[in-house]
């Protein structure tokens, strides 16, 4: 038996009378129904296989979804509550999803489940006919900060933007406000301010180093289990960087709070080799999976006076203003399932093997995407900027991108990943959630990060991420003809000639090819 398992079995508790509750993958924290007296709650978890396996999700993403899972199953029952923890079996053919077979084996052990609404999407899909005939019964999820009737208010039609939902959310939560209404500093929002560059040499301050966690036996079971089953899955696995028990989540919130936020605002959009995460939290794996609560890092945020106001309301505006946003979007298109448009996210080119780690010559590409095979996350400007930016740029599917992201990064489900990379980090399905594309040439890059220095190419001369942008806009300028935010670079990528798209086609068709773009392979092209 293994280790996991011995240990839940000793603690094992008296199964009835409880309330039994069923919980998924990403409700690991006591919360709403998980907060329910120990000695009357009864939790069923399921480990599923099949899930693991269905997307080629990074080794991180697995061993701490995985071992998070596993330790909160041994923390609840060291609580007084009584885990029955099961693994689903294979699927066979006609039988059906293995999830429900075995949450239908477990209400009839127990009678019928509660469940906090899921999160993800494709969990619903799932669990649709449990729900459907009473063995699972949804009540409302207790981690989110706002409520559908919020976003309604703010935004009540598409197109959504996230300034006004984000206000209307201050306004309801009386958050950095002034006794009069008005935002605390006189602004709703402190991001102008929050656009400096990042250099170790410019006596700016040093960037946080994130801390390493003691693996236990119950984690390196895991590392184990994922080193055997899930081999070919991408990406390296490294134990010790997954805060996976309570205490270590804990003790990466205190990290994030002591360490990173003082100067998470005016460097929020830098990017530099040095340091990967400069002074982002981190905190998004365990935010999505509850092992540590919104409520609690938007309270704690807010408490800490002493971090100036720029990296608070900044915080602040991305805990309860964008990650909210962006679930409400989800839920009110159904993953942009009804917004017009969206069969057109599906189309365009193949990811190409770049974005699994071949190099392409494009140094700001190679950095971020070995980054992210290394730890599975990389921070929001680089996903943006650059893996986003350039996916774009070089016409590749809306959807495909958006897979690659949901598989490559430890804090990705799809009720987060569709609308950042479908929605704003694509422009995949228009402006339903943001008013402009986020596509930029090689000025952005060179400015935000060092990333320019180790490449062949020169950033505003040889580098082709420039003249690719402009092809782009040539390309979808009829589309773009009434947004006023693009109206002026439309109106100059249309007097340009017709060189910015022969480089665009040479650059995507060698890294379509899996082969690196070299500036001698795009002499001739034109452009510039
Ligand atoms: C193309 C693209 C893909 C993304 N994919 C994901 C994803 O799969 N999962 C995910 O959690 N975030 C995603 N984001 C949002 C954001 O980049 C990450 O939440 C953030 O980089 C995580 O690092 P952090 O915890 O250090 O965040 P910090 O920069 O420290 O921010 C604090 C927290 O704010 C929240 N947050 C900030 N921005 C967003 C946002 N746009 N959407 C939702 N939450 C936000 C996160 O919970 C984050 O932990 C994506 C952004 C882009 C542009
Ligand atoms: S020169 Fe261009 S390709 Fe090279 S790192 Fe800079 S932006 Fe990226």
């Amino acid at each position: 038996m293994s280790i996991f398992r011995s240990r839940l079995r000793a603690l094992t508790r008296p199964p009835a009378p409880r309330r039994w509750v069923y919980v998924p993958y990403d409700q690991l924290g006591v919360f709403g129904l998980l907060a329910t007296p120990p000695e009357s709650l009864g939790i069923v978890m399921v480990e599923t296989p099949e899930k693991a396996a269905r997307r080629p999700y990074h080794a991180q993403k697995l061993a701490f979804v995985l071992a998070s899972g596993r330790h909160f199953a041994l923390e609840m029952a060291l609580r007084g509550v009584a885990v029955d923890h099961r693994v689903a079996p294979a699927p066979r053919e006609g039988e059906g999803s293995p999830l429900v077979a075995t949450l239908r084996a477990a209400a009839r052990d127990h009678g019928p489940l509660e469940v906090m609404r899921p999160a993800e999407r494709e969990l619903r899909e799932e669990l649709a006919p449990l729900f459907a005939d009473g063995t699972l019964c949804e009540r409302p999820h207790a981690g989110w900060l706002t409520t559908r009737e919020d976003f309604a208010a703010a935004c009540p039609r598409a197109p959504f933007r996230m300034d006004a939902f984000y206000r209307h959310a201050r306004l309801r939560r009386g958050v950095l406000l002034e006794a009069d209404g008005t935002p605390t500093g006189g602004r709703w929002s402190f991001d102008a301010e929050n656009r400096r560059t990042w250099r170790p040499d410019l006596a700016h301050p040093p960037a946080p180093i994130p801390p390493c966690y003691a693996v236990d036996d119950v984690t390196e079971e895991v590392g184990a289990l994922i080193r055997a089953r899930y081999a070919a899955h991408p990406g390296t696995l490294d134990l010790s960087a997954l805060p996976v028990t309570a205490a270590q989540a804990e003790a990466h919130w205190g990290w994030a709070l002591d360490q990173a936020l003082p100067w998470f605002g005016p460097f929020e959009d830098a990017m530099h080799s040095a340091s990967s995460g400069l002074f982002h939290t981190r905190i998004a794996h365990l935010l999505n999976v509850h092992r540590v609560l919104p409520a609690r890092v938007l309270a704690d945020a807010l408490g800490r006076e002493a971090i100036p106001l720029a990296s608070r309301e900044g915080f602040v505006r991305q805990v309860l203003g964008w990650r909210e946003f962006v679930h409400h979007v989800h839920e009110a298109t159904d993953g942009f399932r009804t917004t017009p448009g969206y069969a057109g996210a599906q189309r365009g080119d193949p990811l190409p093997p770049a974005y699994w780690g071949a190099p392409s010559g494009l140094s700001c590409l190679d950095h971020v995407v070995a980054q992210v095979l290394r730890e599975g996350w990389t921070h929001h400007i680089p996903r943006l900027m650059v893996l986003a930016n350039i996916g774009t740029l070089l016409g590749v599917s809306p959807r495909a991108l958006t897979d690659w992201f949901w598989a490559a990064f430890v804090d990705a489900y799809d009720w987060v990943v569709e609308p950042n990379v479908l929605a704003m980090g694509t422009f995949g399905v228009g402006e339903v959630m943001t008013t402009k594309p986020y596509i930029a040439g090689s000025a952005y890059i060179h400015r935000m990060s060092d990333h320019c220095k180790g490449c062949a190419f020169q950033p505003g001369r040889t580098c082709p991420i420039t003249p690719m942008y402009w092809a782009w806009l040539q390309e979808h300028a009829d589309a773009l003809a009434r947004n006023p935010r693009v109206a002026g670079p439309v109106a100059a990528a249309r007097k340009r000639g017709d060189g910015d798209a022969r480089i665009a086609r040479r650059v995507r068709s060698l890294l379509a090819a899996g082969q690196r773009v070299t500036p001698e392979a795009l002499i001739g092209e034109g452009g510039g």
